[in-house]
């Protein structure tokens, strides 16, 4: 799943700069991906861009930022149930100069 930020989200900007995948943008502010931007998803609220999040999986086996916020809403997103696979799969493409081994670092593999 793409994490997602709730409505509980208190705008601190905390998480932003935690992004492996600066998939985190401040409410009101357009998105970018590949030299392209686009619209905000959210004009109140920290957002994150589904196509950009990998639920840190490739960097992290934890959701960077999940760790850092203070009121725990980045939560990861019902709707949109994603694979180990599928989101590795998103960070190669996401980071085309980057190898990913074997043992990329995922939340699914902890423990
Ligand atoms: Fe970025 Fe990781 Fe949070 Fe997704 S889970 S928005 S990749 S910090
Ligand atoms: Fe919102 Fe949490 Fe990010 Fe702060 S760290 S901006 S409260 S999602």
């Amino acid at each position: 799943m793409a994490t997602v930020i709730t409505e509980e989200c208190i705008n601190c900007g905390a998480c932003e700069p935690e992004c492996p995948n600066t998939a985190i943008y401040e409410g009101g502010a357009q998105w970018e991906l590949n030299g392209a931007t686009t619209p905000a998803i959210k004009d109140d609220l920290y957002y994150i861009v589904p196509d950009k999040c990998t639920e840190c999986v490739g960097f992290f086996d934890q959701e960077q930022c999940a760790a850092v916020c203070p009121v725990d809403c980045c939560i990861p997103d019902p709707n949109i149930p994603e694979t180990d696979e599928v989101l590795i799969e998103r960070a190669r493409v996401l980071h085309p100069d980057q190898t990913f081994g074997a043992e990329y670092p995922s939340r699914f593999r902890k423990g």
